[in-house]
């Protein structure tokens, strides 16, 4: 079958946050877009699964800039509010020590400053001015150039010298032990590049603005978890006009020259469009989707040189109890903070120790568990699979179950003789179910050599209507930055197709 192409269409591949902000941005400015995803649900990284009463969202759990969501609403003038509630989260995350010692992160300044001080009130002052920074950083890149398509070299040279005043060749931890001297405060307040795929040791201290991000626009949770913002984005889409086909997985983009003219389906169903953009991983996109292509191999051998972002190894499970005191976010760091972060991003083994983090969303919404019941997901930062040739079908259940005693150990009891649906989903699963590249959880690693102009750039340099959105492009992961590259590209396409 072969769908006629209007003056004015596009496809989008992979319905993903990134991907489905672009297709309602496109569908938004009169572009007919079509959005095709491989699995039988949307949402990518934040896919869900229910089974047996617990709604278990995969991925982010973590809603930060809810004003980047309600802008896609209000290009049509509509109002987020109507498919999607937010509900705020306090502690943002409650963070837990070998030692005993516990930190709650909380939006209320002066709150935040009393819980700095009881580990050391020398740093009080360090913190105001690591907060000073962190603003500094926000506004040069997020506000300024989170959304800025860096397309020529032109571009990075301009943003230079903010860039060298704001001393982004340091990393993120070396910033923050500048102003802050506690070793507790300091994972404190470095943990966050973690969340985006980045080690706080080699990450840019460009990422140190995710604490403004957090202070200024709050740490939020959907209503019925993260898949419920995922079908809130379809909902809006679709009334739009746009069209998404689940269980449509490319197989191939066509080209005619230097041009995109549309994709093939595993299927064979093949689909023309205006101009084709990919929201699946950059290396499977170039790799396989143009591998037959000079420009996909091409660009295919320049990814294989970059360094992608660690993977994670996640726990779904539901309780038949709901445990007593927990918080939302709950970070569990072990042991070891450098070293440990060291190896998940070097390998080349699995590391003895781990550091946690604990989702708990029945502490804010209890639709997502049956009454008296609770749900939750543990997860690991591991090693990719180019790291760590982990065989996780034989290895995965062992790790779940050190994963779950230590929980027990330090903060549920009794956890498994209460546990009711258990699932594992593993670098092996990244790899399989999302095409991920060495079933990296975050794509490229963001490191400066790695970012804006030299990251894979949301319009391609040879086929000049072939797009990238997502995680593998500027400005990266995390729902701020997928969502904040559908603004880039969509500049770029819009700007292409005359429409902008
Ligand atoms: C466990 C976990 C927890 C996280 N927590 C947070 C958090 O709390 N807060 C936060 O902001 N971020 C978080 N993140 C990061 C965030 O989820 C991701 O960066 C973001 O969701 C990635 O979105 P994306 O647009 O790049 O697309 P993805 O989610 O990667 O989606 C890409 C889509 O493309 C589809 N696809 C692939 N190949 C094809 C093909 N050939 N044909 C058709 N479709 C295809 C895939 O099936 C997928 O649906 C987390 C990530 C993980 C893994």
């Amino acid at each position: 079958m072969t769908s006629g192409t209007s003056p004015r269409s596009a496809i989008v591949i992979g319905a993903g946050f990134g991907g489905l902000a672009l297709a309602i941005r496109l569908q938004s400015a009169g572009i007919a877009t079509t959005l095709l995803e491989a699995r039988d649900k949307p949402g990518g990284r934040a896919y869900v699964w229910r089974e047996e009463g617990h709604v278990f969202d995969a991925g982010p759990t973590v809603i930060t800039d809810p004003d980047a969501l309600r802008e896609l609403w209000a290009l049509s003038g509509q109002d987020m509010a109507r498919d999607v509630t937010l509900l705020p989260v306090s502690p943002f995350y409650r963070l837990l020590w070998p030692d005993g010692k516990r930190f709650d992160y909380v939006n209320d300044g002066d709150a935040l400053e009393r819980e700095i001080a009881a580990f050391n009130p020398a740093d009080l002052d360090g913190y105001r001015r690591f907060h000073d920074y962190s603003e500094q950083v926000y506004q040069e890149g997020y506000l300024r150039l989170g959304t800025v398509p860096f397309l020529k070299l032109g571009q990075m040279l301009q943003a230079a010298p903010a860039l060298v005043r704001l001393e982004a060749y340091r990393s993120v931890h070396s910033v923050v032990a500048r102003f802050i001297k506690d070793p507790h405060l300091r994972q404190a307040f470095s943990f966050h590049t973690l969340l985006v795929g980045g080690n706080p040791f080699s990450t840019s201290s460009i990422y140190a603005l995710i604490h403004a991000l957090e202070r200024r626009g709050g740490v939020w949770f959907a209503k019925g978890g993260t898949n419920a913002l995922v079908s809130g984005m379809v909902a809006l889409f679709e009334r739009l006009g746009g069209t998404l086909r689940l269980n449509a997985k490319v197989a191939r983009i066509e080209t005619e020259g230097a041009r995109a003219t549309g994709v093939t389906l595993a299927d064979g169903t093949r689909l023309s469009a205006d101009m084709v953009a990919s929201n699946a991983d950059v290396m499977h996109s170039y790799r396989d989707l143009l591998g037959g292509t000079r420009r996909g191999r091409t660009k295919a051998a320049l990814l294989k040189r970059q360094r992608w972002s660690m993977s994670l190894f996640v726990i779904h499970f539901g309780l038949s109890q709901r445990p007593e005191g927990l918080a939302h976010h709950t970070i569990l760091f072990g042991p070891r903070y450098r070293e440990l972060v060291n190896e998940i991003f070097r390998g080349p083994k699995l590391a003895e120790d781990f550091s946690l983090y604990l989702h708990s969303p029945s502490v804010t919404d209890d639709s997502l568990a049956p009454p008296g019941m609770s749900t939750h997901y543990v997860l690991a930062p591991v090693p990719h699979l180019g790291r760590a040739a982990i065989d996780w079908a034989s290895e995965g259940e062992a790790y779940a179950d050190r994963i779950l005693a230590s929980l027990e150990d330090r903060l549920i009891p009794n956890l498994r003789a209460n546990l009711r649906v258990k699932r594992i989903f593993s670098p092996s699963d990244f790899a399989s179910e999302l095409n991920a590249h060495h079933g990296s959880a975050f794509s490229v690693e963001p490191i400066l050599a790695q970012s804006a102009w030299f990251r894979p750039h949301n319009r391609d340099r040879s086929i000049r209507n072939f797009y990238i959105v997502g995680a593998g492009t500027h400005p990266g992961a995390g729902i701020p930055g997928v969502v904040g590259s559908a603004k880039a590209t969509a500049g770029v396409m819009l700007a292409d197709a005359g429409a902008a």
